[in-house]
C-alpha cells in the first residue's frame, strides 16, 4: 500500500435514518475535503482526506443532526484512492443493523412549510430526514420506503426529486409525501374538511378519535369538565389522570413548566412530561387528586393543522377500551372506539407497531423515563464495558408495564411498553412484539431470560422457548438496569441498590419490595430490607390500600387504632386469615407501606390504577408549606428496618392536629432517611463503590429527591432513559443473564 494520505473514521451509535450522511456530505463539502461516507452494518464509514480534517472532525460531533446518538468515532489512518471530491456512496451489504431510529415530532422546518404557501401547506403528512414517522411505520430492516407502511405510497417526480438530491432537507426521507402523492385524511362520519370539522366538534364539546403516530388518541376540549366526566364515563376509567396535548403558549398559561421542562417537551421524541398545575385552571377530572398533568406538544403535521384551529388544550388520552393496548388500525377503530367517540379521524398510512406515548418527569437529577414508547423505542444503548462482545439473549421482562429487552452486537436493545399481561390483547400484543423484534433484528439468542416468578405469563413464555433458562431476581434485576443504563463497568465492584418497588419473588420465596441489596451485575447479597407485614386478603391488599394500614397498624401494637379507623370493615376476619396465616402472605414491599400510609392519611376505598395511593400521598407531601419535615423514625434493626416507630409518631400527629401535608412529607423524609442511612454503610464501610437507586417506588420524585439529598457525598447512580420501574426490569434481566452465562 502506499503512504497513508488520508482517515478511515468509523462513527457508531444512531446514525442510519437519521440525515447523518447529507450531514457528512455538506459538512465536508464546506471544509474542501475529499473522500467518500456510506452507511454499513457497524453505522457509518466515511473515507476523507483534507487540510482541515482535524476541523472536519470536531465539527462531525458537535454539529451532527439533532436526531443522531453518536456513541463512539474510531479514526484510523489509511492510504486512499480518493475521488476528487466528496460522495456519498451506496450502502454496504446488509449486515446485523441494531440501531433504528425512534420516531420525531414535526421538525421547525416541516412546521413552517404547511403554515407556507407551498404545494406542502394544510399538508398532514409532510416530513423530511429530520422528522416523522421511523419506528411506528417500519416493517423490516434495513430502512428503506419499501419495508415500510409508507411502500403503498407511489412518489410523485416532484418529491422523487427531492428525495434524490443530497442537498435537499428530504434526501432519503423513507417517509416522503405530498398532496400529490401521499396519505390523505379521513373522517368519520364524512367530511369534506375534516380538521375543519374535528375541530368544530371538539370545540361544541364532542369526543373524537384521533389518529395518532403509534396509535389512535381520543380527544375533547380539557377546559370542558362536562366533556371530561363523558370521557370517563364512555371510557370506564373514572380517576387514571388524562395526558393533555397543547402549544407550548398554552402550556406556560395552564401549568408552572419550567423552562427545563419546556426544552424536554419539544425534545424530538415528544413525550408527555409530567408538568405542576398552574395558576390557570383546569378541570380537576383531568387528573383528580394530583398536582401535576401529563402533557405534550403537538408532534405531528396533523396536530399542528389542528391547533391551528383550536384555542385549548385538548385531553389526548390513549385511544383504547379500558385494560387493553391502545388501537392502532382503522377498522379496529371504527369497532372499538366508534362507540366512545362521536366521530373519528383517520389517514390511510399504516401504524406497523402499536406505541403507547413515552411518560416523563423532570428531578433534581434530571429527566426520567416512566414509560418508554413512542419517540424512545426502540432504545438502544450500548452495553456496559466488559460485555462488547457478548452474545444474543433476550429477557421477557415481568407481568406488568411488560417490555422486552435483546441483546446484540455490543448493543442493549429495550423494547416500548407493551403493558399489563393479565389482559388477552395485551398478551398478544407481548407475543407478536417477541416476534417482531427476533425478525427485525435478525436476533438469534443463546440464551432467554426472565423473572424468578414461575407463574407470570412472560417466565412461562421464557421457559417454554427450549433455550438455556436464566432466571434473575426481580429486585436484582432492578439494581442491574440502573447499573447498565449508568454504564457502570462489570468489573467496577459492587454497589449499594437501594430498590423500594411492588413485589417481586424473593430467593427465599417470601415477596420483597423494599431492599439494600449489595451487588453488582452476576449476583447480590441481601443485606437489609423493610420489616414484613402481611398482605390481608393476598391481590386484595394490592388494590385496597386499607389492608395494609390494619396490618402495619397492628404489627406496631395499635390495633385499637385500626378499629377506630375502620368500624365497618372486616377486621376481625382479615385478623383471623393473618393469624392463620391464610391468604395472607408476609411481604417487604415498599409499594405497599406507601399504600398503608396514604390509606391512614385518608386515601379510601379500592385503588382503579397500579400506584393510585402512592401518587396521591406524593401529591399531598408536595402541597406540605413546609419544604423540610423531621423524618418519621423507623427502627433499625440488624436486617430490618421496621416502620413501627412512624405510625406511632403519626398517630401522636394525627391527634395534635398536625395538617396531613406535612405528615407526608414526614413520611416521605423518615423513608428515604432510612434507606439512605443502610445504604451510605455499605459504601463508607468500603463493601460498595456507589449507590444505585431503583424499583418503582423512584418514579416518585419527591422521595428520588430526598433520598439523592440524604446520600449527599456519595456516588449515586439513577434511572433516567430506562424506566425505575418494571418497564426497564428486561435489560437489567439481560444484562445478568449475560454475566451468568460468561460466569457459568
Ligand atoms: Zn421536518
Ligand atoms: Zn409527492
Amino acid at each position: 500500500m502506499g503512504t497513508k494520505n488520508g482517515y478511515e473514521v468509523r462513527v457508531r451509535g444512531l446514525v442510519q435514518g437519521v440525515g447523518f450522511r447529507p450531514f457528512v456530505w455538506r459538512l465536508a463539502g464546506a471544509l474542501g475535503m475529499r473522500g467518500t461516507v456510506r452507511n454499513d452494518a457497524k453505522g457509518v464509514l466515511i473515507q476523507a482526506a483534507g487540510e482541515r480534517f482535524q476541523s472536519f472532525l470536531e465539527r462531525l460531533e458537535s454539529e451532527a443532526p439533532e436526531l443522531s446518538r453518536i456513541d463512539g468515532i474510531d479514526v484510523t489512518p489509511i492510504a486512499l484512492e480518493l475521488p476528487d471530491a466528496f460522495e456519498i456512496t451506496p450502502s454496504g451489504p446488509r449486515g446485523a443493523e441494531t440501531v433504528v431510529a425512534p420516531d420525531a415530532a414535526t421538525c421547525p422546518d416541516c412546521v413552517a412549510e404547511i403554515h407556507g404557501t407551498g404545494r406542502r401547506r394544510d399538508y398532514a403528512f409532510t416530513n423530511c430526514t429530520n422528522c416523522g414517522p421511523r419506528f411506528s411505520i417500519l416493517q423490516a430492516l434495513p430502512y428503506d420506503r419499501s419495508q415500510t407502511t409508507m411502500a403503498a405510497f407511489e412518489m410523485c417526480a416532484d418529491c422523487r426529486a427531492e428525495y434524490e438530491a443530497a442537498s435537499d432537507r428530504r434526501f432519503h426521507a423513507q417517509p416522503i409525501a405530498c398532496p400529490a402523492c401521499g396519505p390523505s385524511l379521513s373522517m368519520r362520519p364524512p367530511s369534506d374538511d375534516p380538521l375543519g370539522a374535528v375541530a368544530d366538534l371538539l370545540r361544541a364539546g364532542a369526543i373524537v378519535a384521533i389518529k395518532g403516530l403509534g396509535g389512535f388518541h381520543i380527544a375533547c376540549d380539557a377546559t370542558n369538565a362536562g366533556a371530561i366526566a363523558e370521557l370517563r364515563r364512555r371510557k370506564h376509567r373514572p380517576s387514571k389522570p388524562l395526558a393533555l396535548m397543547g402549544t407550548p403558549e398554552m402550556a406556560k398559561a395552564y401549568t408552572a413548566a419550567t423552562a427545563r421542562e419546556l426544552a424536554r417537551l419539544a425534545d424530538p421524541a415528544a413525550p408527555i412530561v409530567l408538568l405542576q398545575r398552574g395558576d390557570r385552571a383546569l378541570p380537576d377530572g383531568i387528573a383528580p387528586y394530583l398536582t401535576t398533568l401529563g402533557w405534550m406538544l403537538p408532534h405531528t403535521p396533523l396536530h399542528h393543522l389542528l391547533f391551528d384551529r383550536i384555542a385549548v388544550p385538548l385531553v389526548m388520552t390513549s385511544g383504547n377500551l379500558s385494560g387493553e393496548p391502545q388501537v392502532i388500525g382503522n377498522a379496529e377503530a371504527e369497532a372499538k372506539l366508534g362507540p366512545i367517540a362521536d366521530a373519528i379521524l383517520f389517514h390511510d398510512r399504516d401504524i406497523a407497531r402499536r406505541l403507547d406515548d413515552s411518560v416523563e418527569r423532570l428531578t433534581p437529577r434530571g429527566p426520567v423515563v416512566l414509560r418508554h414508547g413512542r419517540g424512545r423505542a426502540p432504545g438502544t444503548r450500548p452495553l456496559p464495558e466488559g460485555f462488547g462482545d457478548a452474545p444474543d439473549v433476550v429477557a421477557y421482562g415481568a407481568h406488568l408495564k411488560s417490555a422486552i429487552c435483546l441483546t446484540k452486537n455490543g448493543q442493549a436493545l429495550l423494547s416500548h411498553h407493551l403493558g399489563d399481561l393479565d389482559d388477552l390483547l395485551t398478551w398478544e400484543e407481548f407475543l407478536t412484539a417477541d416476534r417482531d423484534y427476533a425478525a427485525l433484528f435478525d436476533h438469534g439468542p443463546v440464551a432467554v431470560a426472565c423473572d424468578l416468578h414461575p407463574d407470570y405469563r412472560s417466565s412461562r413464555h421464557a421457559a417454554g422457548c427450549g433455550l438455556p433458562l436464566i432466571e434473575v431476581q426481580h429486585h436484582h434485576a432492578h439494581l442491574a438496569a440502573c447499573l447498565a443504563e449508568n454504564g457502570w463497568p462489570r468489573n467496577a465492584g459492587k454497589v449499594a441498590g437501594i430498590v423500594l418497588d411492588g413485589l417481586g419473588l424473593g430467593t427465599d420465596g417470601t415477596i420483597w419490595g423494599g431492599e439494600i441489596l449489595l451487588g453488582d451485575y452476576s449476583g447480590f447479597d441481601r443485606t437489609a430490607w423493610l420489616k414484613p407485614a402481611p398482605l390481608p386478603g393476598g391481590d386484595a391488599a394490592n388494590r385496597d390500600p386499607w389492608r395494609n394500614l390494619l396490618a402495619r397498624l397492628d404489627q406496631a401494637g395499635l390495633a385499637g387504632t385500626a378499629d377506630a379507623l375502620f368500624p365497618g370493615r372486616p377486621r376481625d376476619l382479615l385478623r383471623q386469615a393473618v393469624a392463620a396465616g391464610v391468604n395472607a402472605p408476609g411481604s417487604s414491599s415498599a409499594g405497599r407501606l406507601f399504600d398503608a400510609f396514604a390509606a391512614a392519611l385518608g386515601f379510601e376505598g379500592t385503588q382503579s390504577f397500579e400506584g393510585e395511593a402512592a401518587m396521591w400521598l406524593e401529591a399531598l407531601a408536595g402541597r406540605a408549606s413546609a419544604h423540610q419535615a423531621r423524618p418519621y423514625p423507623f427502627f433499625d434493626t440488624p436486617k430490618g428496618l421496621d416502620p413501627a416507630p412512624t405510625f406511632a409518631a403519626w398517630q401522636r400527629d394525627r391527634n395534635a392536629g398536625i395538617a396531613p401535608e406535612l405528615m407526608a412529607l414526614r413520611f416521605h423524609t423518615g423513608l428515604a432517611e432510612a434507606f439512605a442511612a443502610k445504604a451510605r454503610s455499605l459504601v463508607e464501610g468500603g463493601r460498595a463503590k456507589a449507590v444505585a437507586l431503583s424499583g418503582g417506588c423512584f418514579q416518585n420524585a419527591l422521595l428520588l429527591e430526598l433520598v439523592v439529598d440524604a446520600l449527599e457525598g456519595l456516588p449515586v447512580l439513577c434511572h433516567r432513559h430506562v424506566p425505575s420501574n418494571d418497564g426497564g426490569l428486561a435489560l437489567g434481566q439481560a444484562v445478568v443473564a449475560l454475566a451468568r452465562l460468561d460466569a457459568g
